[in-house]
């Protein structure tokens, strides 16, 4: 077949073995990309380096590989590429879009904030120091997170923003709903919403296939792109995979590892059919 421009990804985080829902997944994508001969890309999302192992990392490139789900070019190891995720926050920096918040988790649980689609709405605290305050702060050499100042970002953001998802054309984004969204962590000089925003505009993604539980978060990476310039890929987030009781597949369930059907004398052809 022709080669086409569409270019799919399967992006895991390295934060344990892979169960069938990964199998689900990166099937989605692989068969999209080798069935119109675009590429299909392999990314590793390991940029939190207290949960990310390099040992799951083999584990990934070495069940895939069983699987023959084959990926084009090298694979993109994230945490090699914080000085280009720098890149990006500075750029919105200077635009003054982010601003370093010093609050943990427990001041911003007692501010009583509401909840958002992704835990509680960070109540803006940070927002309002003066510049004084901030300079002080960080040469005391407190920690701090940089969060996007979401009225900034919709009123710098050519709007209304929407993507197309695939089945069900083009949804409204309502980023404004998550508030001020951290973009680079205390703990790590980036973010999830950051990097997969930045890898998928630097590989040329042009079709975002991953699970549905994603879909909401969407609407950010939606004004990332706006935000930067980067083109709109189109997604396709597909059900997740669960148990026979309805639960959820997931790593911190327990849900059964790729290798361990292997293990059980499955073959590759008899793993993918069961997803
Ligand atoms: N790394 C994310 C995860 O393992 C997936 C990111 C994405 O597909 O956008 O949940």
């Amino acid at each position: 077949m022709a080669a086409t421009g569409i270019v799919t990804r399967f992006a895991p985080s390295p934060t344990g073995y892979l169960h069938l829902g990964h199998a689900y997944s990166a099937l989605a994508g692989w068969r999209a990309a080798r069935a119109a001969g675009g590429r299909f890309l392999l990314r590793i999302e390991d940029i939190d380096r207290t949960r990310c192992r390099p040992e799951f990392t083999e584990a990934i490139l070495e069940d895939l590989a069983w699987l023959g789900l084959d990926w084009d070019g090298p694979v993109r190891i994230q945490s090699r590429h914080f000085a280009e995720y720098r890149a990006t926050l500075g750029a919105l920096e200077a635009r003054g879009l982010l601003y370093p918040c010093f609050c943990t988790r427990a001041e911003i649980a007692a501010a009583g904030a509401p909840q958002g689609p992704e835990g509680p709405v960070y109540p803006g605290t940070c927002r309002h120091l003066g510049d004084a305050a901030r300079a002080a702060r960080i040469a005391a050499g407190a920690p701090y997170a940089l969060r996007l100042d979401m009225a900034a970002a919709l009123a710098a953001a050519p709007g209304p923003l929407s993507f197309a998802e695939q089945g069900r054309g083009r949804l409204a984004c309502d980023p404004a709903r998550f508030g001020d969204v951290v973009l680079a962590r205390k703990d790590t000089p980036a973010s999830y919403h950051l990097c997969v925003t930045h890898d998928d505009a630097f590989q040329g993604v042009t079709l975002v296939i991953r699970g549905e539980d994603l879909l909401a978060a969407t609407d950010i990476h939606r004004l990332v792109q706006a935000l930067m310039g980067w083109p709109e890929p189109a997604y396709a987030h597909h059900r997740l995979l669960t148990d026979p009781t309805g639960r959820r597949l997931a790593k911190r369930d327990g849900a059964q590892p790729l290798r361990a059907l292997r293990a059980a004398g499955l073959s590759p052809a008899e793993v993918l059919a069961m997803v």
